[in-house]
């Protein structure tokens, strides 16, 4: 029977029937105007419904959350979600009084790393590392078919992992972490630092002079066109994520290094460091038979791992 994917992020909730497969049957989405827990289990319900009534009100069993943020463990209790103020929310319990039907919540990169494991560019394989680079930098260890939480469920944060000691402040109050130098959103502050400074004639024309305009894809074609406060930010960045993923490589002996994200995605100069640097730093031992492979579900893998974990 078809389970209930939920994608909660900080401006929508989507919602999709989807199949034992993976496939999504039917979906919808609907915009948080209000972040109070109570209003928002409001919105994933209405979500939900919308998508069944699609689906021409097929039988739906189970729901998955994903949902940004720090999930204690296998509780559905939300601990932090920054991009709705939460902190301590039961969103499982909530929910799923609501919906009448089981939930499990888990952190949107882990229903992202299930939907591509299952569905997508990890098919067929039992050992998997998964590397999301968007406006943060996330990753996800699935071992022997299962996902890798840790004693606290925060197991995976690769962003956080220190790359210069007492470095760059990073989103977490910490410094030097690889997210600080790496992330899109920390790229573009990057970018808007030396912009500002007058150190890059090339983004400053790109963008007509106006930072809000300022991308990663901006950032790599300002690098490749030789600006060189551009290349350092462009070139630091790739290199720092290639070693980082590397030295994961080499500790978890991967059968499959899967890379996605929209930094990865949209910027084919980093990702070409990326598997530069894998290819020369992980050791030679843990690459052998290592495919690297790009995510192949977009924007649809959270809800389809979502789902799919639900099962
Ligand atoms: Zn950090």
């Amino acid at each position: 029977m078809p389970t209930l994917g939920i994608d909660l992020g900080g401006t929508n909730a989507r919602a999709a029937v989807v199949d034992e497969q993976g496939r999504i049957l039917a979906s919808s989405k609907v915009a948080l105007t209000e972040r109070s827990p109570a209003a928002v289990v409001e919105v994933i319900a209405e979500a939900a419904a919308a998508a069944v009534t699609a689906g021409g009100g097929m039988r739906v069993r189970g729901c998955g959350v994903g949902a940004a943020g720090q999930i204690h463990r296998d509780s559905g209790v939300i601990a932090v979600a920054p991009n709705l103020g939460w902190r301590n929310v039961a969103l499982g319990a909530l929910l799923s009084e609501r919906l009448g039907q089981p939930v499990r919540v888990v952190n949107d990169l882990a229903a992202a790393a299930w939907g591509e494991l299952n569905a997508g560019a990890g098919r067929g394989a039992t050992d998997v590392y998964v590397v999301f680079v968007g406006s943060g930098v996330g990753s996800c260890i699935i071992a022997n078919s299962q996902l890798v939480r840790g004693s606290g469920g925060v197991a995976g944060e690769l962003g956080h992992t220190k790359v210069i000691p007492n470095g760059r402040r990073c989103g977490c109050g910490e410094l030097g972490c690889l997210e600080a130098y790496a992330g899109g959103h920390n790229l573009i502050a990057q970018c808007r630092e030396v912009v500002a400074a007058g150190r890059s004639p090339i983004m400053a024309e790109l963008t007509g002079g106006d930072p809000s305009l300022l991308t990663p894809l901006v950032l790599e074609k300002a690098a490749e066109a030789g600006d060189p406060a551009a290349r350092e930010i462009h070139e630091r960045a790739g290199r720092m994520l290639g070693m980082a993923i590397a030295n994961m490589v080499t500790v978890l002996n991967p059968a499959r290094l899967i890379i996605g994200g929209g930094v990865l995605m949209h910027c084919p100069g980093i990702r070409r460091y990326v598997v530069e640097g894998v290819q020369a730093l992980a050791s030679n031992t843990s690459r052998e038979g290592l495919l690297i492979a790009e995510a192949e579900l977009g924007d649809d893998s959270g809800i389809i791992g979502a789902a799919m974990l639900a099962l």
